[in-house]
């Protein structure tokens, strides 16, 4: 895909004022090159989900270790002949032309010519493995890509989400708070789990273009809320609600067609604004309620140039240096969802707000990025002034609402049914 992805993390710092991760699921917006699907039925059993969690140069080896000392490793298409192969760790993977180098200890390399090596713990130990210093639960897939290779963990859902919600919370947010954060990260998985089946080796990132995912983790919190909510996802109409969710909505939500999928299937109550009356005082009290900053006009022009460059909007690559900066349309919460610029010639450009956030932000400046596309411009001189409210996109779940709610004692029923109105919870697997 041609747009730059928002990466949040490298324009906000992680501090108190902002949560570990804002859960950007900030998709390109210009349309998926694959025909959309609709949204999946509950799944009976639990799913295996595949994150990708490395994109590797072929020249680099790869080296995995287990804390019990052996690695079972096997290729997917069964090109092993003596497979599987039950090898002393810490083992190092190097790809060749002729297939997979693997080095274990006290053994002769092998050479094992496949598309896709399989490396897991002995079964039956439930060990994760180690990679980069860390800890994964589930197998570790290597798969090779056009320019190198993919690393990706094939994981049962309950092992995966642990280290979703341990990254996406503050440790310190209550309990009810993580469990429905719990219910709305596995309901989004199911979706994505469903969406790449056949079409992608892996369904998520382990990244803000998914969600956050930290590997294995024994955060109390996290482990005792997925637990606890084991199995249940959202669900409308008998469909899985692709359970999007930010960090602070400001106050006014955000819907989810246009500003994070373009997936005309995503389009359902659950996920539209509103009237948004109720959202008003969601997160009002939070650190992140507020936001300015102040970009000179020439530095927007630039940059809308090069978000026109990336996506092939010819209108935008030709910018003029804007002289006036205009909200052209907001949604039924007063959030502004279309972006109108003016030049001094009468020239005039639209852009998504969320496209002309992710425009300002792919430069990576923090001091000039955009915590929010629901911000209100002043033309002062040579500069903008740009005045917001929240942080994300502000689809779905608002994770700083959440917590306001959680604090005051609302259940993580009432929260999911704040957040995605028209949906119910139901236990899909046990
Ligand atoms: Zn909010």
């Amino acid at each position: 895909m041609a747009a730059p992805p928002v990466v949040q993390s490298a324009v906000v710092p992680h501090d108190e004022s902002t949560p570990p991760s804002s859960a950007e699921i900030a998709q390109p917006s210009k349309p998926l090159p694959i025909p959309p699907k609709p949204l999946p039925s509950p799944p009976t059993t639990e799913p295996i989900v595949a994150i990708r969690i490395a994109e590797l140069t072929a020249t680099a080896p790869v080296v995995v270790d287990a804390a019990g000392g052996r690695l079972r490793v096997s290729s997917v298409d069964g090109s092993l002949s003596d497979a599987p192969w039950n090898a002393a760790a810490p083992i190092e993977i190097q790809v060749h032309d002729d297939g997979w180098r693997v080095r274990a200890r006290g053994a002769p390399d092998r050479t094992i010519a496949s598309g896709e090596l399989v490396i897991n713990t002995p079964s039956g130990t439930g060990d994760p493995l180690m990679w980069n210093k860390k800890s994964w639960p589930g197998a570790l897939r290597l798969v090779r890509t056009r320019t190198g290779v993919d690393l990706v963990m094939d994981v049962p859902m309950e092992s995966y989400l642990p280290g979703v919600i341990a990254k996406e919370l503050y440790g310190s947010w209550n309990p009810e708070t993580f469990r429905a954060q719990a219910i709305a990260a596995r309901s989004y998985a199911v979706v994505e789990e469903a969406r790449w089946q056949g079409r992608r080796h892996y369904d998520m990132v382990a990244g803000q273009q998914s969600q956050a995912w930290m590997g294995a983790t024994e955060n109390p919190k996290a482990v005792a809320a997925v637990r606890e909510t084991r199995g249940q996802v959202l669900v409308h109409d008998g469909v899985v609600v692709a359970a999007y969710y930010s960090s602070a909505c400001g106050g006014r939500p955000a819907s989810a067609l246009g500003v994070v999928t373009d997936n005309p299937f995503h389009d359902i109550a659950p996920l539209r604004a509103g009237d948004g009356s109720s959202r008003t005082s969601c997160c009002q009290s939070t650190s992140v309620a507020s936001w300015k900053v102040t970009i000179p006009l020439a530095t927007i022009q630039s940059r809308v140039q090069s978000w026109g460059r990336g996506t092939g909007r010819a209108d935008l690559a030709a910018a003029q240096v804007p002289t006036a900066i205009e909200v052209a349309h907001k949604n039924a919460a007063n959030r502004a969802t279309q972006i109108r610029l003016r030049s001094r010639t009468g020239e005039t450009l639209t852009i998504e707000a969320e496209d002309f956030r992710r425009a300002m932000n792919a430069a990576g400046d923090a001091k000039t990025s955009l915590k929010s596309s629901d911000f209100a411009v002043r033309i002062s001189g040579k500069n903008a002034e740009l005045t917001g409210r929240g942080f994300g996109h502000g689809v779905g779940l608002c994770q700083h609402g959440a917590q306001e709610m959680s604090r005051r004692g609302h259940s993580h029923q009432q929260i999911l049914a704040r957040y995605y109105p028209g949906s119910t919870v139901v236990k899909a697997w046990n």
